[in-house]
């Protein structure tokens, strides 16, 4: 055998262990059976360091280097279920691919996602990830997401995927009418999953629960 990395899994990676996964996710409340489906489909053990892949499908964060973690598969599927909760996404933009794992479940969910990283080193790997998977529907730039890409909105849904202190202004000028911004809202230990919301120009937001994300950082590295 090879070492090429085995898509369909073996052991700790096998379509057994997903499907634990999966039926995890229900337990904890995710009721969206195309995101279910996406999750169990998605070779998450792809997406982290092939000494820690037999813990691909435990629901938990894992390192993947630059001090940066994958999301946890619960946190993936939540943020994913609140996004599509109001019917079909043309464009979407998310802040901090790290791995690539929550751009991949949202390019098989949505019709265009855009990407954006500040660290080259995490973005290099997550597109030879895109491209070894097949998904050709996500564009990707190395930058500070935390304004944005406004060239390339307006978008129906931006995800953000490290924390920011506050929703900035230039984020929700890049919402489509009737958009939505989820977001880690906060800082340190007292971060809270936040839905923006912008409907005929009047701007609500709603707190769904706590959660730990990295910080958003300004710059690129
Ligand atoms: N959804 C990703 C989460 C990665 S962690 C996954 O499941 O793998 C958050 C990512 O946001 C990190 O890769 C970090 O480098 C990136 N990030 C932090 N601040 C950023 C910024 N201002 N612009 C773009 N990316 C940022």
């Amino acid at each position: 055998m090879s070492n090429e990395l085995n898509l369909n899994g073996v052991g700790m990676t096998s379509q057994r262990t997903r499907d634990r996964l999966v039926r995890r996710l229900r337990e904890q409340g995710i009721r969206d059976e195309r995101i279910l489906d996406v999750i169990n489909s998605t070779p998450r053990h792809a997406f982290i360091d092939e000494a820690l892949a037999h813990r691909a499908y435990e629901d938990t964060a894992l390192p993947i280097g630059f001090n940066q973690t994958i999301s946890q598969p619960y946190i993936v599927a939540r943020m994913t279920e609140v996004l599509l909760a109001e019917g079909p996404l043309n464009r979407v933009l998310e802040i901090g691919t790290g791995s690539g794992y929550q751009t991949a479940v949202l390019a098989q969910l949505t019709n265009k996602v855009f990407t954006l990283e500040r660290i080259s080193g995490l973005l290099d790997k997550a597109v030879s990830r895109f491209k070894l998977l097949g998904l050709r529907n996500i564009q990707f730039k190395h930058a500070d997401g935390g304004m944005g890409w406004p060239e390339r909105g307006p978008y129906d849904a931006i995800i953000v995927t490290a924390s920011p202190r506050r929703i900035a202004d230039e984020l929700i000028g890049q919402l489509a009418e009737g958009g939505r911004i989820i977001a880690p809202v906060g800082h340190g230990g007292n971060q809270q999953l936040t839905v923006t919301t912008n409907t005929m120009g009047e701007v609500s937001s709603e707190v769904l629960e706590a959660v730990k994300f990295v910080p958003l950082v300004a710059g690129k590295s």
